[in-house]
């Protein structure tokens, strides 16, 4: 990593790098282990926390979809980096149906939208897309890079879970 990177990844996670895997509702073990171990190959120090069970008040009847504040609202210690992984379909509005969402420190993913036999694989390309946001990444204009946006699962299953050039070299790790 290079000094200017590392002094920027260092500002804002701290020297210790940590993040932490919040499961919010029934998440694999296997999942957040394999999300926990790519995590780990690119630099984390990864803890994967007890699962939380999903907050009710998030729940919106007129919408049939979870709120994402009061996830973010389960996370306690303002001072840590959370990946919150949640199973129930979520919205911030005006966006619906969403993958993802940032807030401050904490990236939350819903795995909802990405079940099939490459959950795995797209939870992780969800994920690392949120640290790329964490880290003042913007989105790319390249369709296989992971800072792509993605509309759909199909543009999600397009993309790679690493960054194209440009954003590698944004990327502080
Ligand atoms: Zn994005
Ligand atoms: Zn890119």
């Amino acid at each position: 990593m290079d000094f200017f990177k590392k002094l920027i990844f260092v500002y804002i996670f701290g020297h210790d790098m940590k993040l932490s895997i919040v499961p919010v509702g029934y998440i694999k073990r296997e999942l957040l282990e394999s999300l926990g171990k790519y995590l780990e190959s690119v630099g984390f120090h990864v803890t994967i926390s007890d699962e939380l069970p999903v907050p009710e008040r998030a729940y919106s009847k007129e919408l049939n979809q979870y709120l994402v504040n009061p996830f973010f609202d389960l996370m306690k210690n303002p001072k840590a980096h959370h990946l919150i992984i949640t199973d129930v379909d979520l919205c911030s509005p005006p966006f619906l149906s969403i993958f993802g969402f940032n807030q401050g420190k904490n990236v939350i993913v819903s795995i909802f939208r990405l079940k099939g036999d490459l959950v795995k694989e797209r939870t992780l390309k969800v994920a690392i897309h949120g640290l790329g946001h964490m880290l003042s990444i913007l989105h790319c204009s390249d369709p296989q890079c992971v800072m792509s946006y993605s509309k759909n699962v199909t543009d999600i299953d397009y993309k790679h879970r690493g960054f194209c050039k440009k954003c590698q070299k944004l990327w502080p790790l």
